[in-house]
């Protein structure tokens, strides 16, 4: 008889929230619920992560879902429930998991090439990599993004755009299989948030990280998505969740498929159930 190797269903899932809530402000008159026994798991599918796009109304605890994966302090723990990696429980915050935020996070004393060493340099005690491959590393990631030509540029001397490629170089340079996006491209004019959604289309295939993406864009969260979760008004949990969704294309323009037919078409449905589930009608 064939004993069963270690397969990769037997691989726990990369993302676990186990009946996670998350009071705010305890015991005060500003107690609020924001996460109620939120439950899910994502997959770790060998040679390919799986882009989960987040959306729901405003303040209803997607960005303290995100940052309570990412082990803040300040945020982490949960009031209840866990929240395991692997399988191994989230003690804080790790390098696994990679973090872009909506505002600009670049330091700004620093140049774009500096910003982006800076956190292999933090964890050289574990990477032992040198300074001319952490300099390699970081220049590579800035060709990536497209910024070589302002490496020595500091933050304040580059658009809205570039300051959030060098929070991507940032995040990505660090190999996390998680990356966590909470509205990274809400800031940023249509054309720019555009290029910034093929950008990171390209990347994903490359770095084939699990990636959960926050966005109150529909459209963005359809194209973006493999699949789209719903939450509901708070305390969050996922209402709804939409896998039929249409996969980006390699090769063809973002903005040229978000104009076909069959796409505007998933972004009617969605955008329906969003309402519905808004109103706190059941979708
Ligand atoms: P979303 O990302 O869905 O808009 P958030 O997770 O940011 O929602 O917030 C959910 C609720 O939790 C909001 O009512 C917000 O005011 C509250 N909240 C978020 N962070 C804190 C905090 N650090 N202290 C107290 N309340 C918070």
């Amino acid at each position: 008889m064939i004993e069963p190797t270690a397969s990769a269903a037997a691989q726990p899932p990369i993302i676990e929230f186990r009946d996670v809530s998350k009071i705010w402000n305890p015991g005060t008159r500003d107690e609020f619920k924001a996460l109620d026994h939120l439950s899910f798991t994502i997959a770790d599918i060998p040679g390919r992560g799986e882009f989960v796009a987040i959306i729901g109304p405003s303040g209803c605890g997607k960005s303290t879902a995100l940052n309570l994966l990412a082990g803040f302090h300040g945020i982490f723990p949960p009031t209840s429930g866990e929240i395991l990696v692997h399988g191994e429980p989230v003690a804080g915050p790790g390098a696994d998991r990679g973090m872009i935020f909506q505002k600009y996070s670049s330091f700004p004393q620093m140049t774009v090439l500096e910003n982006v060493e800076l956190g292999l340099k933090l964890n050289r005690g574990q990477n032992r990599l040198t300074a001319a491959e952490i300099r390699g590393m970081a220049r590579e990631w800035v060709g990536r993004v497209g910024l070589s030509k302002h490496e020595h540029k500091y933050p304040h001397q580059l658009s809205g755009g570039q300051q959030q490629r060098v929070a991507i170089a940032r995040a990505l340079v660090l190999k996390p299989r998680i990356v966590l996006m909470d509205e990274p491209f809400s800031a940023l004019d249509e054309p720019t948030r555009i290029d910034m959604q093929q950008l990171i289309v390209a990347l994903w295939t490359e770095v084939q990280a699990t990636v959960l993406i926050v966005t109150h864009s529909i459209i963005e969260a359809v194209y973006l998505g493999d699949r789209v979760w719903i939450f509901s008004p708070a305390p969050g949990r996922i209402a709804r969740e939409i896998q039929d969704v249409p996969l980006p294309v390699p090769g063809v323009p973002p903005l040229i498929m978000q104009k076909s037919k069959s796409f505007l078409e998933v972004v009617d449905r969605v955008a329906e159930i969003f309402q519905k589930i808004e109103a706190g009608e059941t979708a």
